[in-house]
């Protein structure tokens, strides 16, 4: 039977274009199916930490618009202090120039894309999957479904087992010069306030992304942690009566919001368990994968490691070096949730006692260097238990108590919210 492309990968995110870019660079055929028009706004911080830079095959620095340099942290809105780096933390970008530049890098090397293409659903036959989008029917090898939070693929073959959904609310924000300017470099985070999600303020340019975020079991909650949060930003930010300890000469993070130019809410699929990412010709990837940070919520560098590991297996399959694509599975288990899982057990730590681990990050340069570190990809979570050494077994311990503490504190909001 023809096929119409040996891979086809279904959206165009950071996981379909990376994959497509990986496989087109070695010759294979491929096809990216894509719902959306691009350039597309996509819902996101797009804050690039410097593990996802490693990553990226290419220099995507044309994108970037601005560096950050400094972190300003509240607990529950209170007790607020900064830190600052030479070296810049993290980039902010705009999702619909990243993600154009990322699909034309793919198109360069090789991939076609069709636009305004909805896969709805997914047949394995002997030799090929057959993939059905609202205009008709494709074929294909293989199948790599790269189609974000909500994926079809994932749905339609089976592989949405473990994972626990996130939802977090995002507006892009225009506010006065002034502010613009004094915050150019800085990013704002409140924790400590909602179970298992905090609230951000990253810049962009000519604009702020505005956001929350946590579990989607406490989404009722989240328009007014929302509304809290920017009340706390055009009240002038610091508590008065706050202890404020500052690296840089105004830790307030005041906003005059002049116009709020959209606020959406998007999911955030997370993967709880170790399962299988494969099935017979079809792999997931990226959010379709549940392959995102509980604790950050960051998901663009598991796009993109997940879109490259995929292109490998998919590669060596049609080479014939590997028998079926379980190496993939494999890979994603190995390197990827055991990163995840560790970022699991340090978020229930940190929703048992918040407002130490705050204090942890102000007060120890230790702690701060670790998580610059983390941001930096030059430590991964997975090291963590490590430095414990030989009271590594404590680590586990008090994680697992954590676990527990942690869900009820979540369902104790659950059930009175902020009162
Ligand atoms: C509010 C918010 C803030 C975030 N902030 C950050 C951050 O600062 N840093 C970070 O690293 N991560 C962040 N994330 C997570 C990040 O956005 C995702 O993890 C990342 O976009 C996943 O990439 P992906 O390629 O898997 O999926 P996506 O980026 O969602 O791409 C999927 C693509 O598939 C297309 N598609 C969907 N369905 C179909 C279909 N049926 N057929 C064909 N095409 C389809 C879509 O149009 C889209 O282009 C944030 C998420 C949210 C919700």
């Amino acid at each position: 039977m023809t096929t119409d492309a040996d891979v086809i990968i279904a959206g165009a995110g950071p996981a379909g274009s990376l994959a497509a870019y990986e496989l087109a660079l070695r010759g294979v055929s491929v096809l990216i199916l894509e719902k959306s028009h691009f350039p597309r706004y996509k819902v996101c911080g797009a804050g690039l930490t410097h593990k996802i830079l490693n990553e990226i095959p290419f220099d995507v620095s044309s994108v970037f618009e601005t560096q950050i340099h400094s972190f300003i942290f509240s607990c529950g809105f209170k007790e607020v202090f900064s830190r600052t780096t030479d070296e810049p933390m993290l980039y902010c970008t705009n999702r619909d120039k990243l993600d154009d530049f990322l699909l034309r890098k793919a198109i360069e090397a090789g991939a076609r894309v069709i636009h305004g293409e909805t896969v709805m659903n997914v047949t394995q036959e002997a030799q090929i999957v057959s993939v059905a989008t609202r205009a008709g029917t494709f074929r294909s090898k293989l199948l790599i479904g790269a189609d974000g939070a909500s994926s079809a693929v994932a749905r339609s073959a089976g592989l949405r087992e473990h994972i626990m959904p996130g939802l977090a609310w995002e507006a892009e924000v225009k506010v006065d010069p002034e502010t613009l300017k004094a915050f150019s470099h800085t990013v704002f985070l409140d924790w400590g306030s909602f179970p298992g999600g905090y609230g951000w303020v990253f810049p962009k340019g000519d604009h702020f992304s505005i956001g929350v975020g946590g579990p989607a079991s406490l989404s009722k909650y989240m328009m007014p942690y929302y509304q809290k949060l920017l009340d706390y930003l055009s009240s002038g930010g610091v508590d008065r009566g706050d202890d404020l300890k500052s690296e840089i000469r105004n830790s307030k993070f005041e906003i005059r919001i002049l116009n709020t130019m959209s606020l959406k809410s998007w999911p955030i699929p997370v993967r709880v368990k170790r399962s299988s990412f494969h099935k017979g010709r079809v792999l997931v990837a990226g959010d379709a994968a549940g392959l995102t940070d509980p604790l950050t919520g960051e998901g663009i560098y598991y796009a993109v490691r997940s879109g490259i590991l995929a292109a490998r297996s998919c590669y060596d399959y049609l080479q014939g070096s590997a028998p079926s694509l379980a190496s993939y599975s494999t890979a994603v288990n190995d390197e990827l949730m055991t990163e995840l899982l560790e970022a699991n057990r340090i978020k229930s730590l940190f929703n048992t006692v918040p407002l130490k681990i705050h204090r942890f990050v102000r007060d120890s340069n230790r702690a701060w260097g670790a998580f610059a570190k983390i941001l930096r990809g030059e430590r991964w979570y997975a090291d963590v238990p490590g430095g414990f050494g030989k009271w590594k077994v404590l680590w586990g311990a008090a994680c697992s108590l954590s676990k527990l503490i942690s869900d009820q504190k979540e369902k104790r909001f659950s059930k009175n919210g902020f009162n």
